[in-house]
């Protein structure tokens, strides 16, 4: 899965996994009522189908958020059935490692729940993006930890079912709200490290849901997702120049109180420019850097690109890709969009590589990007976005910018880019004018 030319065979081996995982736990002795179950996998797999098949490709970042939610749902739905069975009857130690297993399960699985749907409300932009700050947040979450901590005390101490249930019931109730303030209190540009955190947090929900019900490729399985969560998190954060722990405790960037602005602040002269006279500087040029972002996604203009790069590289232009690690709305979002339309991988280069060539390049095509090409990352300590490392295009000779207005980005911060004197604007839907450039050249 590390790399994109074997992904798809990763994601066939991971469909087989589960086609396993399935057809043994169908086959296993504690399944009696086939007729539930065929029920309940029909109406889970029809919408499942309908949901994959209908979703757009720029719809993917909140589809698997709340995909990330339902794993979070089911680890507290199978902590209280676990809890309630009637049939298990642990006793001694075996009794406190199954509370304490039922407790940590029903506790991830809760906050990864909530934080999953306050996360697909915010990348669907149905839930600001701004950071919401409580007062005394640190201490709220801290008194909200300890509160926990005691009923869990409670919980694993209780004689009967019923007197557990209550410390449970309160718990979950806690962590449903704790999932909230969580992921409300990050701030746009953070939104990729959360992404990737509740993908973690999914992968020990669902460990600890293997634990509950002594099922050793659940928590093999979720293991391996929380594991590859967490790495992905900790690649995101070095990515963003950011500490794992001040993303978490609620936003980076923006400080208490001064969350990212918005709307349209002029900050100069913008020059517009054709698309006639930019497929004109294309062919004159001798490299070109296209750096693709989630106005690219959202106009499905990929294909056209990959078209514009196969005419500029039969005259002999040196055309790259350069992709920044937070851009579009996913982890991988841009190179999903590429591969897709079958730009080849070995001219699309991540940040790190290119950034270095930039002051060398003779043109820049920003397609629908902003925030990773913001100088404000590094010119405006004040910035939100400050300290983010983000593509220098403004070295290159000459950037082209499309998009179809001075709106700004997710991270909601205005770019200084537009008004330095070597930025064209080419105003208008990503696709349309990438196609007037391919047209013209
Ligand atoms: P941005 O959100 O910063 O900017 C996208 C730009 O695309 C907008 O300014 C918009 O301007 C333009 N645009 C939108 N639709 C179109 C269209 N149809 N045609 C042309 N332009 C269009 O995207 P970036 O990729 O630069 O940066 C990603 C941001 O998202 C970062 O802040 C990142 O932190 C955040 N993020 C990333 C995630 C990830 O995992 N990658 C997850 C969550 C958030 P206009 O409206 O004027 O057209």
């Amino acid at each position: 899965m590390s790399n994109q030319e074997t992904a798809r065979r990763g994601n066939i081996y991971g469909i087989i996994g589960m086609l396993i995982a399935l057809t043994a736990t169908i086959a296993g002795a504690q399944v009696t009522s086939y007729g539930v179950l065929a029920v309940c996998m029909s109406i889970g797999a029809v919408i499942g189908i309908i949901v994959a098949a209908r979703v757009q490709m720029t719809a993917m970042p909140e589809l698997v958020a709340i995909l990330h939610s339902f794993v979070g749902l089911a680890a507290v739905l199978v902590g209280f059935a676990s809890y309630l069975d009637p049939t298990l009857h642990y006793t001694g130690v075996e009794r406190t490692i199954h509370d304490v297993e039922i407790f940590l399960g029903v506790l991830i699985g809760a906050v990864t729940f909530t934080g999953s749907v306050i996360a697909f409300g915010k990348l669907s932009a149905k839930i600001t993006s701004k950071p919401l700050y409580l007062p005394a947040r640190h201490w709220l979450n801290l008194g909200l930890g300890l509160l926990c901590v005691w009923l869990g005390v409670e919980f694993v101490g209780a004689e009967t079912a019923a007197a557990g249930t209550i410390p449970l019931v309160i718990m979950t109730l806690i962590a449903f709200a704790f999932g909230v303030h969580m992921v409300m209190a990050i701030g746009g540009a953070d939104m990729p490290v959360v992404i990737s955190m509740l993908n973690s947090y999914s992968g020990w929900a669902a460990a600890a849901t293997g634990f509950m019900l002594s099922n050793d490729l659940l928590i093999v399985t979720g293991a391996l997702v929380g594991s590859s969560g967490a790495i992905l998190s900790y690649i995101m954060c070095r990515a963003m120049n950011r500490q794992f722990l001040s993303v978490i405790a609620g936003g980076f960037g923006a400080a208490e109180g001064t969350a990212a602005t918005s709307g349209e602040v002029h900050q100069g002269e913008v020059v517009p420019v054709l698309a006639d006279e930019t497929a004109e500087m294309l062919k004159n040029a001798k490299s070109v850097v296209v750096v693709p972002g989630y106005g690219m996604a959202v106009a499905q203009a990929q294909h056209a690109v990959c078209e514009i790069t196969k005419k500029l590289r039969a005259k002999g232009v040196n055309v790259r890709f350069a992709i920044h690690p937070v851009a579009g709305r996913m982890p991988g979002h841009m190179n999903v969009l590429l591969a897709e339309a079958k730009v080849p991988y070995d001219i699309v280069l991540e940040m790190d590589e290119i950034n270095d060539d930039l002051p060398d390049t003779d043109a820049v095509l920003v397609i629908g990007a902003n925030d990773i090409v913001n100088p404000s990352a590094q010119d405006d300590p004040s910035s939100p976005i400050a300290g983010m490392p983000v593509l220098e295009v403004w070295k290159a000779g000459t950037t082209v910018v499309m998009k179809r207005s001075m709106a700004t980005g997710y991270a909601g911060v205005q770019n200084p880019l537009f008004f330095k004197d070597n930025t064209r604007m080419l105003f208008g839907d990503a696709k349309a004018s990438v196609e007037a450039i391919l047209a013209n050249i």
